[in-house]
């Protein structure tokens, strides 16, 4: 099929998180399944066109936004194996330092830029003359197109035939803007009503996807229907429900060749299913760089955004108490994020200094030794669209223990002692009494080897690739490309 796929970030090119991941491994996993995948960008001053061999092609793109047009350049490159890119080029909207924001805080004509975005490459497509069956958008960033497809381009002989997919990474971001973008988007007032694209007196960009996308995708099943309901889905609850009929969830995939403790070059001990001398080392060597003692007692780990997300303020009440009732267990983090979750931790750590380690910032290698060194994963999260954590310690045989939210839920089994079934351990609600439990019995199994051992055996041999994410996109392409 002739795939053009939308994004506002990607590995390598521009990353801030997840959804980078997610348009670097989805595009080249299609276009290794044989289809021809065309993937759109905005040209950020941190696009190297050098590094990455980008070439200006086409004609000067103009592009229509508020009562005028605007002009861009598109560059190409091949960089990304298999899958042709483009980088829109405006200056005035890309050339800066963040994506999203600078410090932290917004830029505040980030509905203008990503409008302009959206509409550069619907023009762009035209101009190069691509003639995509499906167009898959992803996020506020780009969820006017399904809208400008439905209006602007109604009538257009080629972009008429193509079909729109929304997918949905994350219901926290919404791109809600005052009404007056609607003139941005050189739209008329009828389409600012409760049915489109109005909320709450403003515009709302997701929406706008929502309601005009031929077919909506979140990245789990379970996801898919928790945003049904307000606690998950908030004020678009309700538009979720109403639309649930073109609405799946897909669980994204692992890159194995970046999460495989057989050939990881970020750990310091290599391992594999049949043989788990390098993880025992590994854990040795996590505990050292943390400067804790003791290698017997097991160890907790986790990786993490600092972000109210993640439940870590849940995860630390139930760390205060553990810790008193239970001797034997060690906790190690690194995270980035908010001042208020690491206070919190150092306080924690104030008391229990020889058995907690920490370390603030972003940290990659580290990370992968967490995943290798570590007996047990923790995922607190107040809700997890997809999740990739759990995914990658279920290779390193890391037994994930999760909230049973979104792709959490979908990718870990509870473990049955008596059938050896599963893959880790789950709980339901939001509760840190309810982690506390968990993980007490997570201890329990940690304690008789022959069942850990089978738990983990259980863990390795999971596998969820990023073809088999691509395979699932693609029966969706197929299935909507013949729906009239
Ligand atoms: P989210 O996208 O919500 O942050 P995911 O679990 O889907 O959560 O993916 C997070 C990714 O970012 C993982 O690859 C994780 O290892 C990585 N990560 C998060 N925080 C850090 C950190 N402080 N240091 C290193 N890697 C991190």
């Amino acid at each position: 099929m002739n795939i053009v796929f939308i994004t506002s970030e990607a590995y390598p090119f521009a990353k801030t998180g997840g959804l980078a991941d997610y348009s670097y491994s989805l595009p080249k996993a299609l276009a290794k399944r044989g289809h021809t995948v065309h993937l759109f960008l905005p040209r950020y001053y941190c696009v190297d066109k050098q590094k990455f061999d980008c070439t200006l092609i086409g004609k000067p793109l103009a592009v229509p936004i508020g009562s005028g047009i605007r002009w861009s350049g598109i560059y190409y490159t091949s960089y990304l194996e298999g899958v042709h890119t483009y980088f829109i080029e405006h200056d005035d909207y890309y050339g800066r330092y963040g994506l999203y924001d600078y410090n932290g805080v917004s830029y505040n004509d980030n509905a203008e830029r990503f409008i302009y975005f959206c509409r550069a490459c619907i023009e762009a497509i035209k101009q190069l003359a691509i003639v995509p069956e499906i167009i898959h958008c992803n996020d506020w960033q780009t969820a006017c197109i399904p809208l400008f497809l439905n209006t602007h381009y109604a009538n257009d002989y080629v972009l008429k035939k193509a079909k729109s997919i929304l997918t949905i990474h994350n219901v926290g971001y919404q791109g809600v803007f005052g009404k007056e973008v609607l003139g941005l988007m050189q739209l008329s007032e009828e389409l600012f009503n409760p049915e489109n694209i109005e909320f709450f007196g403003n515009v709302n960009l997701l929406k706008a996807g929502l309601v005009n996308a031929d077919n909506l995708v979140t990245v789990s099943k379970k996801y898919a229907q928790e945003i049904q309901e307000t606690e998950y889905g908030y004020d678009l609850a309700p538009i979720f429900k109403k639309y649930n009929q073109k609405l799946s969830g897909i669980l994204n995939g692992v890159d194995y060749e970046h999460w495989n403790p057989e050939t990881d070059d970020f750990i310091p001990y290599k391992y594999s299913i049949h043989n788990l001398t390098g993880k025992r080392k590994c854990k040795k060597a996590l505990k050292n760089f943390y400067g804790l003692k003791n290698e017997n007692v097991p160890i907790i780990g986790c990786i993490s955004r600092l972000t109210y997300q993640k439940g870590i303020d849940i995860l630390i009440n139930t760390l205060d108490w553990l810790f008193f009732d239970e001797k034997e267990v060690q906790f190690v983090i690194v995270g980035s994020g908010e001042q208020w979750i690491v206070d919190r931790f150092e306080a924690l750590r104030a008391m229990f200094p020889d058995r907690i380690g920490v370390w603030w910032g972003y940290n990659e290698k580290l990370a992968h030794l967490i995943e290798a060194g570590s007996d047990f994963y923790v995922m607190p999260s107040r809700y997890e669209p997809s999740g990739l954590n759990q995914m990658y310690s279920l290779a390193y045989g890391t037994i994930p223990i999760v909230r049973a939210t979104g792709g959490l839920d979908d990718s870990i089994e509870q473990f049955d002692e008596k059938l050896k079934t599963g893959n880790g351990f789950k709980y339901k609600n939001n509760d840190s009494a309810e982690l506390y439990t968990t993980i007490r019995h997570a201890l329990r199994v940690y304690k008789n080897k022959v069942i850990m051992n089978k738990l983990i055996n259980n863990a390795m041999l999971f596998k969820r690739s990023w073809d088999d994410t691509a395979k699932e996109y693609e029966e969706l392409y197929n299935t909507i490309s013949q729906n009239n």
